[in-house]
């Protein structure tokens, strides 16, 4: 019988301390994972590492040589990475004609390239131990895009792009790669998107959350655990027949 056990495995997660990262590192790390916490913020990185008794690290996830100097001290302390975690991400609702250049790679540095950026300096070694577990946050909003949120869209869905192909090339490695697409999460993501959603239709900030929560087929937005349990089971042997896939955590918001 297979068990979701993460036992003895080094769980890398990017942007973890805050949200669904940190929420995605607490599930980790109940299941038996070592987990290493990274951030931008490294303070946060390293305040929820310690409620985990894992590691934190600083670390910016568009830096392409900080992410080779992070995943070689992982290396260094643990010998091993046999799970990592592309969460960290950012958004913003703008309406489209408003979106500059410099907002549009703000974006995109960080959803995609950031995901690119980082498993780039893990997947050598998971191929050359022929294991390994890749998951990366999406979006529902990168199966099917919603308005004012059109460049942010683009890149959750780039995310799924980036999963399917590499899902491909990796499996003569046994290396497996999937991707979860959270529907919504109350985390400090939202606080300035509400505000901005508010302003833009004329509408309350509550009102705006509403709108979002109003949807959901099982009337209740995700927990940032929810988005763990399924981080942690596609960790898992469980799922070790599983590549390429992008798992809806929606309440049955997206169904395909
Ligand atoms: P959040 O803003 O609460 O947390 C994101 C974390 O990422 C922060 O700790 C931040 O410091 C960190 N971060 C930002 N830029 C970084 C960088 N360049 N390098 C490393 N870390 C960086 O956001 P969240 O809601 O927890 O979102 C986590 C992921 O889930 C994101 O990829 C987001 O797009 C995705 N997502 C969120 C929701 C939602 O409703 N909250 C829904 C779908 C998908």
């Amino acid at each position: 019988m297979r068990e979701q056990t993460l036992d003895g495995r080094v769980a890398l997660v990017t942007g973890a301390g805050a949200g669904i990262g940190q929420g995605i590192a607490r599930v980790l790390a109940s299941r038996g994972a070592s987990v290493v916490v990274t951030d931008i913020d490294g303070d946060r990185a390293r305040e929820t590492a310690a409620q985990l008794g894992g590691s934190g690290l600083a670390h910016d996830v568009t830096d392409w040589e900080a992410t080779a100097r992070v995943v070689d001290a992982v290396l260094a302390e643990h010998g091993r990475i046999d799970v990592l975690v592309n969460n960290a991400g950012v958004s913003k609702s703008i309406p489209f004609h408003e979106i500059d250049e410099a907002e549009w790679d703000r974006v995109h540095d960080v959803n995609v390239k950031g995901v690119f950026i980082t498993t780039r300096a893990v997947v050598p070694h998971m191929m050359q131990r022929r294991a390994g577990s890749i998951v990366s946050i999406s979006s529902m909003v990168g199966k099917e895009a919603i308005p004012l949120f059109v460049h942010y869209s683009a890149s959750k869905f780039a995310v799924i792009g980036l999963t399917q192909g590499l899902a491909k090339e990796m499996a003569p490695y046994g290396v497996r790669v999937n991707a979860v697409c959270p529907g919504v999460v109350r985390t400090p993501l939202w606080d300035p998107l509400l505000d901005q959603l508010a302003e833009n239709k004329g509408i309350t900030r509550d009102e705006a959350w509403g709108e979002f929560v109003a949807d959901i087929p099982l009337r209740r937005p995700q927990e940032v655990e929810d988005i763990g349990e399924a981080v942690a089971f596609l960790a898992s042997d469980l799922a070790k027949n599983m590549t390429g896939q992008g798992i809806n955590v929606t309440g049955g918001q997206q169904l395909h």
